[in-house]
Protein backbone atom coordinates (compact mmCIF):
# COMPACT_ATOMS: atom_id res chain seq x y z
CA UNK A 1 0.00 0.00 0.00
CA UNK A 2 1.07 3.50 -0.93
CA UNK A 3 1.91 5.92 1.52
CA UNK A 4 1.26 9.75 1.67
CA UNK A 5 2.53 12.13 4.14
CA UNK A 6 -0.75 12.85 5.58
CA UNK A 7 -1.87 9.94 6.62
CA UNK A 8 1.25 8.04 7.27
CA UNK A 9 -0.98 4.85 5.72
CA UNK A 10 -2.18 5.26 2.19
CA UNK A 11 -5.66 5.31 3.06
CA UNK A 12 -8.30 6.99 1.19
CA UNK A 13 -9.70 9.91 3.45
CA UNK A 14 -13.28 10.49 3.95
CA UNK A 15 -14.59 14.32 5.17
CA UNK A 16 -17.83 14.38 5.87
CA UNK A 17 -20.50 17.31 4.61
CA UNK A 18 -20.47 17.34 8.92
CA UNK A 19 -16.78 17.84 9.29
CA UNK A 20 -16.36 20.33 6.84
CA UNK A 21 -19.09 22.70 8.19
CA UNK A 22 -16.89 22.62 11.28
CA UNK A 23 -13.63 22.67 10.53
CA UNK A 24 -13.09 24.79 7.61
CA UNK A 25 -12.87 29.19 8.32
CA UNK A 26 -13.72 31.45 6.10
CA UNK A 27 -10.12 32.39 6.66
CA UNK A 28 -8.29 28.46 5.64
CA UNK A 29 -10.96 29.46 2.44
CA UNK A 30 -9.65 32.74 1.86
CA UNK A 31 -5.55 31.81 1.95
CA UNK A 32 -6.33 28.78 -0.13
CA UNK A 33 -8.69 30.38 -2.90
CA UNK A 34 -6.28 33.38 -2.75
CA UNK A 35 -3.35 31.46 -3.22
CA UNK A 36 -4.60 29.18 -6.03
CA UNK A 37 -5.66 32.12 -8.45
CA UNK A 38 -2.14 33.43 -8.04
CA UNK A 39 -0.71 30.22 -9.30
CA UNK A 40 -3.07 30.13 -12.49
CA UNK A 41 -1.59 33.29 -12.95
CA UNK A 42 1.95 31.81 -13.08
CA UNK A 43 1.27 29.17 -14.91
CA UNK A 44 1.13 26.42 -12.13
CA UNK A 45 -2.22 25.67 -12.69
CA UNK A 46 -4.98 24.55 -14.90
CA UNK A 47 -8.56 23.95 -14.50
CA UNK A 48 -9.89 21.41 -17.02
CA UNK A 49 -12.84 22.05 -19.53
CA UNK A 50 -16.34 21.53 -17.79
CA UNK A 51 -18.48 19.05 -18.00
CA UNK A 52 -21.83 19.93 -17.38
CA UNK A 53 -24.81 17.29 -18.97
CA UNK A 54 -28.73 17.18 -18.78
CA UNK A 55 -28.94 13.30 -17.13
CA UNK A 56 -32.22 12.78 -18.67
CA UNK A 57 -33.73 12.06 -15.42
CA UNK A 58 -34.89 13.59 -12.19
CA UNK A 59 -34.72 16.78 -14.30
CA UNK A 60 -30.86 16.96 -12.81
CA UNK A 61 -28.23 19.30 -14.60
CA UNK A 62 -24.97 16.96 -13.69
CA UNK A 63 -21.65 17.80 -14.87
CA UNK A 64 -17.66 18.19 -13.59
CA UNK A 65 -15.20 20.40 -13.07
CA UNK A 66 -11.46 19.50 -12.56
CA UNK A 67 -7.68 21.00 -12.67
CA UNK A 68 -4.26 20.40 -11.30
CA UNK A 69 -2.57 22.60 -9.27
CA UNK A 70 1.31 22.03 -9.67
CA UNK A 71 2.35 24.44 -7.12
CA UNK A 72 -0.42 23.01 -4.28
CA UNK A 73 -0.29 19.54 -5.89
CA UNK A 74 -4.19 19.20 -5.68
CA UNK A 75 -4.55 17.07 -8.70
CA UNK A 76 -8.71 16.23 -8.45
CA UNK A 77 -12.54 17.11 -9.49
CA UNK A 78 -15.82 18.09 -8.22
CA UNK A 79 -18.71 15.61 -9.32
CA UNK A 80 -22.51 16.74 -8.77
CA UNK A 81 -24.92 19.03 -10.08
CA UNK A 82 -28.78 20.45 -9.39
CA UNK A 83 -31.18 18.02 -8.68
CA UNK A 84 -34.74 20.45 -8.27
CA UNK A 85 -36.73 17.75 -6.67
CA UNK A 86 -33.95 16.87 -3.55
CA UNK A 87 -35.89 19.66 -1.57
CA UNK A 88 -39.26 17.47 -1.72
CA UNK A 89 -36.85 14.60 0.04
CA UNK A 90 -35.61 17.39 2.82
CA UNK A 91 -31.91 17.43 0.49
CA UNK A 92 -29.76 20.27 -1.25
CA UNK A 93 -30.74 20.72 -4.25
CA UNK A 94 -26.90 21.64 -5.45
CA UNK A 95 -25.13 18.35 -4.67
CA UNK A 96 -21.53 17.98 -4.91
CA UNK A 97 -18.32 15.73 -4.00
CA UNK A 98 -14.61 16.20 -4.58
CA UNK A 99 -12.29 13.85 -5.23
CA UNK A 100 -8.94 14.26 -5.03
CA UNK A 101 -5.64 12.10 -5.80
CA UNK A 102 -2.30 12.02 -5.69
CA UNK A 103 -0.68 13.51 -8.15
CA UNK A 104 2.63 11.54 -8.37
CA UNK A 105 0.43 7.95 -8.72
CA UNK A 106 -3.18 8.92 -9.80
CA UNK A 107 -4.53 6.86 -6.53
CA UNK A 108 -7.54 8.14 -5.09
CA UNK A 109 -6.53 10.21 -1.79
CA UNK A 110 -9.67 11.76 -0.57
CA UNK A 111 -13.33 12.16 -0.90
CA UNK A 112 -14.79 15.30 0.33
CA UNK A 113 -18.23 16.61 0.89
CA UNK A 114 -18.75 19.39 -1.70
CA UNK A 115 -21.76 21.68 -0.63
CA UNK A 116 -20.57 23.12 2.26
CA UNK A 117 -17.41 23.81 0.12
CA UNK A 118 -18.92 25.67 -2.52
CA UNK A 119 -20.40 28.08 -0.90
CA UNK A 120 -17.05 29.10 1.03
CA UNK A 121 -15.18 28.98 -1.53
CA UNK A 122 -17.60 31.29 -3.72
CA UNK A 123 -17.46 33.83 -0.81
CA UNK A 124 -13.43 33.59 -0.86
CA UNK A 125 -13.74 34.47 -4.12
CA UNK A 126 -15.31 37.46 -4.22
CA UNK A 127 -13.86 38.69 -0.92
CA UNK A 128 -10.27 37.92 -2.33
CA UNK A 129 -11.56 40.60 -5.19
CA UNK A 130 -13.09 43.25 -2.36
CA UNK A 131 -9.37 42.96 -0.51
CA UNK A 132 -7.78 43.42 -3.78
CA UNK A 133 -9.88 46.12 -5.94
CA UNK A 134 -12.19 47.79 -3.30
CA UNK A 135 -10.82 51.48 -1.70
CA UNK A 136 -9.09 50.80 1.61
CA UNK A 137 -12.21 53.26 3.00
CA UNK A 138 -15.11 51.51 1.98
CA UNK A 139 -17.86 51.02 4.53
CA UNK A 140 -21.14 50.24 3.34
CA UNK A 141 -21.87 46.83 1.58
CA UNK A 142 -24.33 46.43 -1.25
CA UNK A 143 -25.93 43.01 -1.17
CA UNK A 144 -28.05 42.23 -4.19
CA UNK A 145 -29.03 37.85 -3.45
CA UNK A 146 -30.69 36.96 -0.22
CA UNK A 147 -30.09 32.79 -1.22
CA UNK A 148 -28.38 30.49 0.10
CA UNK A 149 -24.87 31.63 -1.12
CA UNK A 150 -26.01 35.74 0.43
CA UNK A 151 -24.95 34.35 4.17
CA UNK A 152 -21.50 33.03 2.94
CA UNK A 153 -20.67 36.19 0.71
CA UNK A 154 -21.82 38.66 3.33
CA UNK A 155 -19.57 37.09 5.93
CA UNK A 156 -16.43 36.76 3.63
CA UNK A 157 -16.44 40.40 2.65
CA UNK A 158 -17.21 41.30 6.13
CA UNK A 159 -13.38 39.82 6.85
CA UNK A 160 -11.51 42.16 4.33
CA UNK A 161 -13.16 45.69 4.76
CA UNK A 162 -14.21 47.55 8.15
CA UNK A 163 -17.70 47.43 6.70
CA UNK A 164 -20.44 49.75 9.56
CA UNK A 165 -23.65 48.91 6.78
CA UNK A 166 -25.51 46.85 5.01
CA UNK A 167 -27.60 48.07 2.04
CA UNK A 168 -29.32 44.71 0.14
CA UNK A 169 -32.37 44.41 -2.33
CA UNK A 170 -33.58 41.24 -3.43
CA UNK A 171 -36.23 40.17 -5.87
CA UNK A 172 -37.70 38.17 -3.81
CA UNK A 173 -37.94 40.72 -0.88
CA UNK A 174 -39.82 38.51 1.80
CA UNK A 175 -35.88 36.52 1.66
CA UNK A 176 -34.12 39.23 3.09
CA UNK A 177 -34.85 38.99 6.37
CA UNK A 178 -32.16 36.20 7.16
CA UNK A 179 -29.67 38.44 5.46
CA UNK A 180 -30.56 41.24 8.06
CA UNK A 181 -29.44 38.21 10.81
CA UNK A 182 -26.32 37.82 9.25
CA UNK A 183 -25.29 41.27 9.49
CA UNK A 184 -26.98 41.61 13.11
CA UNK A 185 -24.77 38.48 13.73
CA UNK A 186 -21.60 40.82 12.71
CA UNK A 187 -22.75 44.06 14.34
CA UNK A 188 -23.68 45.64 10.93
CA UNK A 189 -26.40 47.66 10.56
CA UNK A 190 -28.65 46.31 7.52
CA UNK A 191 -31.30 48.76 5.50
CA UNK A 192 -33.17 47.00 3.17
CA UNK A 193 -33.62 49.70 -0.08
CA UNK A 194 -34.29 49.99 -3.34
CA UNK A 195 -31.87 49.06 -6.11
CA UNK A 196 -31.20 52.99 -7.08
CA UNK A 197 -30.17 53.68 -3.38
CA UNK A 198 -28.21 50.57 -3.01
CA UNK A 199 -25.92 51.74 -6.20
CA UNK A 200 -26.13 55.39 -4.86
CA UNK A 201 -25.09 54.39 -1.19
CA UNK A 202 -22.30 51.31 -1.37
CA UNK A 203 -19.10 51.41 -1.99
CA UNK A 204 -18.68 47.37 -2.99
CA UNK A 205 -21.74 45.54 -4.09
CA UNK A 206 -21.94 41.77 -3.94
CA UNK A 207 -24.65 40.31 -7.06
CA UNK A 208 -25.71 37.08 -5.64
CA UNK A 209 -28.83 35.85 -7.53
CA UNK A 210 -30.10 33.18 -10.43
CA UNK A 211 -30.97 36.32 -12.63
CA UNK A 212 -31.37 36.37 -16.14
CA UNK A 213 -31.99 39.64 -16.60
CA UNK A 214 -29.87 43.07 -15.57
CA UNK A 215 -30.76 43.90 -12.12
CA UNK A 216 -28.65 46.48 -11.71
CA UNK A 217 -28.45 49.85 -14.01
CA UNK A 218 -24.88 51.94 -14.62
CA UNK A 219 -26.07 55.03 -14.24
CA UNK A 220 -27.18 53.59 -10.80
CA UNK A 221 -23.44 53.01 -9.84
CA UNK A 222 -20.82 55.70 -8.21
CA UNK A 223 -17.65 56.11 -9.10
CA UNK A 224 -15.14 54.09 -7.35
CA UNK A 225 -17.72 50.95 -6.92
CA UNK A 226 -15.68 47.61 -6.52
CA UNK A 227 -18.54 44.70 -7.61
CA UNK A 228 -18.39 41.35 -7.15
CA UNK A 229 -20.56 39.68 -9.63
CA UNK A 230 -21.02 36.33 -8.79
CA UNK A 231 -24.25 34.55 -9.72
CA UNK A 232 -23.63 34.30 -13.57
CA UNK A 233 -22.38 31.09 -13.99
CA UNK A 234 -23.77 29.91 -17.02
CA UNK A 235 -24.88 31.05 -20.35
CA UNK A 236 -28.14 33.04 -20.62
CA UNK A 237 -27.49 34.50 -16.93
CA UNK A 238 -27.25 38.30 -16.33
CA UNK A 239 -26.78 40.32 -13.27
CA UNK A 240 -26.04 43.54 -13.94
CA UNK A 241 -26.26 45.27 -17.71
CA UNK A 242 -23.62 45.24 -20.01
CA UNK A 243 -23.06 49.34 -20.44
CA UNK A 244 -21.82 48.16 -16.24
CA UNK A 245 -19.38 45.67 -17.77
CA UNK A 246 -18.10 48.30 -20.78
CA UNK A 247 -17.50 51.48 -18.50
CA UNK A 248 -15.63 49.17 -15.49
CA UNK A 249 -12.35 47.79 -15.21
CA UNK A 250 -12.74 43.80 -15.11
CA UNK A 251 -11.07 40.87 -13.58
CA UNK A 252 -11.90 37.50 -13.04
CA UNK A 253 -11.28 34.25 -12.29
CA UNK A 254 -10.57 32.39 -16.11
CA UNK A 255 -11.39 34.70 -18.49
CA UNK A 256 -12.31 32.03 -21.09
CA UNK A 257 -15.35 31.66 -18.35
CA UNK A 258 -15.70 35.39 -18.17
CA UNK A 259 -16.20 35.82 -21.80
CA UNK A 260 -18.96 32.67 -22.41
CA UNK A 261 -20.19 31.72 -19.04
CA UNK A 262 -20.05 35.10 -16.75
CA UNK A 263 -21.02 38.17 -16.35
CA UNK A 264 -18.66 39.53 -19.44
CA UNK A 265 -21.09 37.32 -21.71
CA UNK A 266 -23.16 39.68 -22.79
CA UNK A 267 -20.65 43.23 -23.26
CA UNK A 268 -18.56 40.87 -25.07
CA UNK A 269 -20.96 39.77 -27.49
CA UNK A 270 -22.66 43.12 -27.51
CA UNK A 271 -19.32 44.24 -28.26
CA UNK A 272 -18.68 46.21 -25.32
CA UNK A 273 -15.81 44.83 -23.60
CA UNK A 274 -12.90 43.28 -25.58
CA UNK A 275 -11.61 39.93 -24.05
CA UNK A 276 -7.98 40.49 -23.66
CA UNK A 277 -9.74 43.95 -21.83
CA UNK A 278 -10.25 41.22 -19.11
CA UNK A 279 -7.89 40.40 -16.74
CA UNK A 280 -7.33 37.87 -14.43
CA UNK A 281 -7.20 38.61 -10.90
CA UNK A 282 -4.47 36.21 -9.99
CA UNK A 283 -2.32 38.65 -12.11
CA UNK A 284 -3.01 41.31 -9.98
CA UNK A 285 -2.16 39.16 -6.51
CA UNK A 286 1.04 38.14 -8.16
CA UNK A 287 1.73 41.90 -9.22
CA UNK A 288 1.59 41.04 -13.08
CA UNK A 289 -1.10 43.97 -13.08
CA UNK A 290 -1.35 47.02 -10.80
CA UNK A 291 -5.34 46.27 -10.39
CA UNK A 292 -7.01 49.53 -9.04
CA UNK A 293 -5.40 52.34 -10.53
CA UNK A 294 -7.67 55.83 -9.29
CA UNK A 295 -10.05 55.86 -6.09
CA UNK A 296 -12.97 57.09 -9.55
CA UNK A 297 -12.74 53.48 -11.27
CA UNK A 298 -15.18 51.06 -10.89
CA UNK A 299 -13.86 47.35 -10.45
CA UNK A 300 -15.52 44.41 -11.39
CA UNK A 301 -15.22 40.91 -10.77
CA UNK A 302 -16.20 38.15 -12.63
CA UNK A 303 -16.76 35.48 -10.79
CA UNK A 304 -17.80 32.57 -12.60
CA UNK A 305 -16.25 29.22 -10.52
CA UNK A 306 -13.80 27.54 -11.58
CA UNK A 307 -12.55 23.50 -10.16
CA UNK A 308 -9.30 24.46 -9.08
CA UNK A 309 -10.78 26.67 -6.14
CA UNK A 310 -12.84 23.54 -5.44
CA UNK A 311 -9.71 21.30 -5.20
CA UNK A 312 -7.81 23.91 -3.30
CA UNK A 313 -10.35 24.21 -0.26
CA UNK A 314 -10.75 20.37 -0.35
CA UNK A 315 -6.99 20.10 0.05
CA UNK A 316 -7.19 22.92 3.77
CA UNK A 317 -10.65 20.16 4.51
CA UNK A 318 -8.49 17.20 4.60
CA UNK A 319 -5.27 18.46 6.10
CA UNK A 320 -7.55 20.76 8.85
CA UNK A 321 -9.83 17.18 9.12
CA UNK A 322 -6.39 15.34 9.92
CA UNK A 323 -5.05 17.67 12.35
CA UNK A 324 -8.36 17.65 14.35
CA UNK A 325 -8.53 13.74 14.66
CA UNK A 326 -12.04 14.17 12.44
CA UNK A 327 -11.32 12.44 9.12
CA UNK A 328 -12.58 8.79 8.50
CA UNK A 329 -9.81 6.78 6.54
CA UNK A 330 -10.71 3.57 4.58
CA UNK A 331 -8.72 1.14 2.65
CA UNK A 332 -9.47 1.24 -1.16
P1 LIG B 1 -30.75 30.32 -4.15
O1 LIG B 1 -31.73 29.55 -4.98
O2 LIG B 1 -30.60 29.97 -2.72
O3 LIG B 1 -31.12 31.88 -4.25
C1 LIG B 1 -31.41 32.46 -5.50
C2 LIG B 1 -31.27 33.97 -5.45
O4 LIG B 1 -31.57 34.49 -6.75
C3 LIG B 1 -32.26 34.64 -4.52
O5 LIG B 1 -31.71 35.88 -4.12
C4 LIG B 1 -33.48 34.84 -5.42
O6 LIG B 1 -34.32 35.88 -4.94
C5 LIG B 1 -32.83 35.21 -6.72
N1 LIG B 1 -33.58 34.82 -7.91
C6 LIG B 1 -34.18 33.64 -8.15
N2 LIG B 1 -34.74 33.63 -9.38
C7 LIG B 1 -34.47 34.84 -9.91
C8 LIG B 1 -34.78 35.47 -11.15
N3 LIG B 1 -35.47 34.82 -12.09
N4 LIG B 1 -34.34 36.73 -11.37
C9 LIG B 1 -33.64 37.38 -10.42
N5 LIG B 1 -33.30 36.84 -9.24
C10 LIG B 1 -33.73 35.60 -8.99
O7 LIG B 1 -29.37 30.23 -4.94
P2 LIG B 1 -27.89 30.38 -4.36
O8 LIG B 1 -27.39 29.03 -3.98
O9 LIG B 1 -27.84 31.48 -3.37
O10 LIG B 1 -27.11 30.78 -5.70
C11 LIG B 1 -27.27 32.06 -6.28
C12 LIG B 1 -26.60 32.08 -7.63
O11 LIG B 1 -25.18 31.89 -7.48
C13 LIG B 1 -27.06 31.00 -8.60
O12 LIG B 1 -27.23 31.58 -9.87
C14 LIG B 1 -25.89 30.02 -8.63
O13 LIG B 1 -25.83 29.31 -9.84
C15 LIG B 1 -24.74 30.97 -8.46
N6 LIG B 1 -23.49 30.35 -7.97
C16 LIG B 1 -22.33 30.80 -8.51
C17 LIG B 1 -21.12 30.28 -8.08
C18 LIG B 1 -19.83 30.79 -8.65
O14 LIG B 1 -18.78 30.20 -8.38
N7 LIG B 1 -19.83 31.89 -9.36
C19 LIG B 1 -21.11 29.28 -7.09
C20 LIG B 1 -22.32 28.86 -6.53
C21 LIG B 1 -23.52 29.42 -6.98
Amino acid sequence: MLTTPETGTGDLVIVSEATCREIITEALAFDAVRDVFAAMARGDAWNFPVVREALGHADALYGFKSGFDRAGMALGVKSGGYWPHNIDRGLTNHQSTVFLFDPDTGRLRALVGGNHLTALRTAAASAVSIDTLARPEARVLGMVGAGHQSNFQLRAAARVRSFDKVVAWNPHPEMLPRLGKVAEELGLAFEAVTPEALGAEADVIITITSAFAPLLRSEWIRPGTHLACMGTDTKGKQEVDAALVARATVFTDEVAQSVTLGEAQHAVAAGLKGEHEITPIGAVLTGAHPGRRSADEVTLFDGTGVGLQDLAVAEVAVRAALAADKATRAAL
